[in-house]
């Protein structure tokens, strides 16, 4: 795709905007609708190919790229109306008579740009909160993931009208990051999220920055180990750690590393069989290139679980490695694959000080009995999200928000978020001329 394609592209979308068929909330229904039955459809032929793509088991599939948007779906639906109701909003003495009312309309056409390691969810959910907020988007699907974006490309465009899909690479994603769009909202890592910035800042366009990032797990003596072993395997092991909000890595207070570890061994063996390489549940890398990396991090400790990795079948068996220093390369940039390091610390002190030299995470875990730790760890570090007792759930709460913070990225969607997210929140205030007052 050249320019002049992409250009042609959005011009489309835009004269479809400015006719105004978008704004009615029948309009906004109506490609909701249309985006659930894509879903249950389509369900099959997502699901082999994700499975395809990244051995994604047909269970983690359902759960974890189509209900997870539906569930967005029927969330929106349930409570569209009451989120674009005008909310009125009080003035001053001096300036009345007179009211407020703060409105939300739409931007305009949205950019959608979307990562490979939930290559369907990830497209979709931020599409829900465009559409509902009554905007056109342009979809673009991760290269690296080739079969959901073509099954995303050859099915879409029955089951939504205001919506382009466009696949690709580099050259196609930078022809679209020439154009002049309302919003931009990309998934993916630092680097080319600051590409992405650098272009909308052209055309003083704002952008949605869902990035990536080390997200600590902080583990404290008293916490129940093996629910807290099965916990962090599932947020970490599931999809073969390539997950954003994976648990990135452990911060072991006192003596609780070798126990969890312990417990981490049965988990992965109740998961997955004493060999995963075997399991119809056990995922793979994306890429050799992603698997070499990977592998690569396997020497940085001690592999108590795991540590075997298969080239040809781009397999990293999910291991959890101990004696990590902190300067290790394991513990430098984000792991986005089934290692998981612990790291052990003396006190909570020492784990708070750890997770506060480092940039900002995605996401925060701590597994805890104590409330006094968890005010400590609420309001003395920072994360897109804090999770107690558990890792990765929150991302399927719509009451939620979602996003990160500092590296990690910047705005938020699901639910109600997401339709701020994609609309101007527009102050309107109406004063009777009749007053006649000169404010
Ligand atoms: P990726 O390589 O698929 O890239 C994401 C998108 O950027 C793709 O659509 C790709 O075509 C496009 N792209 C790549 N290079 C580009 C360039 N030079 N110019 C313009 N566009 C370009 O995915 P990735 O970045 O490897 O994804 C992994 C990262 O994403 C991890 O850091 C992970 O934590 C993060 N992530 C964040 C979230 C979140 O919700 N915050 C979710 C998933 C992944």
């Amino acid at each position: 795709m050249i320019s002049s394609d992409a250009s042609a592209i959005v011009g489309d979308l835009r004269e479809l905007f400015r006719s105004g068929v978008t704004k009615p909330v029948t309009w906004r229904r109506k490609q909701l609708a249309g985006l659930r039955a894509l879903l249950t459809e389509q369900a099959d032929v997502f699901i082999k190919a994700l499975y395809a793509d990244l051995r994604k088991n047909a269970v983690e599939a359902k759960r974890a790229e189509i209900a997870l948007v539906r569930n967005e779906i029927d969330h929106t639906l349930e409570n569209l109306d009451s989120w674009l109701t005008p909310e009125p909003a009080d003035i001053p003495q001096p300036l009345r008579p007179g009211a407020g009312r703060v409105v939300r309309e739409p931007l305009g056409v949205a950019l959608i740009i979307g990562p490979w390691n939930y290559p369907l969810q990830l497209v979709l959910a931020p599409l829900v909160g465009a559409l509902a907020a009554g905007n056109c988007a342009v979809v673009k699907p991760s290269e690296l993931s080739p079969n959901t974006s073509a099954a995303i490309a050859e099915h879409l465009p029955a089951y939504v009208e205001g919506v382009r899909v466009v696949e690709g690479a580099i050259p196609e994603t930078t022809a679209l990051l020439e154009q002049k769009f309302d919003t931009i909202f990309y998934t993916g890592n630092g680097t080319v999220g600051r590409i992405v910035m650098a272009a909308a800042a052209k055309h003083l366009t704002p952008v949605t920055l869902e990035l990536g990032g080390k997200s600590p797990a902080i583990v404290e003596p008293g916490a129940d180990l093996a629910v807290t072993a099965q916990r962090l395997a599932y947020g970490k092991f599931a999809n073969a750690g390539q997950t954003c909000v994976a648990p990135d890595y452990v911060l072991a207070i006192g003596d609780t590393g070798p126990k969890l570890a312990e417990h981490l061994a049965e988990t992965v063996e109740a998961m997955f069989g004493a060999d995963p390489a075997t399991s119809d549940s056990y995922g793979r890398i994306i890429s050799t290139r992603h698997h070499d990396r990977l592998a690569a991090l396997l020497d940085d400790g001690t592999a108590v679980v795991g540590g075997k990795a298969d080239r040809d079948e781009k397999y990293i068996a999910p291991t959890v490695l101990t004696d990590v220093s902190p300067d290790a390369p394991v513990m430098r940039d984000e792991i986005f694959g089934p290692i998981l390091p612990i790291i052990e610390v003396p006190d909570v002190d020492a784990a708070l000080a750890f997770v506060n030299e480092r940039d900002k995470p995605l996401a925060l875990y701590a597994f805890t009995e104590s409330d006094e730790t968890k005010r400590r760890i609420e309001t003395e570090t920072s994360s897109g999200g804090l999770v107690f007792g558990a890792a990765i759930i929150h991302l399927a709460a719509p009451e939620l928000p979602f996003g990160g913070v500092g590296e990690s990225g910047m705005g938020r969607y699901h639910g109600r978020y997401s339709i701020d997210n994609f609309s101007h929140v527009k102050a309107v205030l109406d004063k009777p001329l009749a007053s006649g007052k000169a404010t």
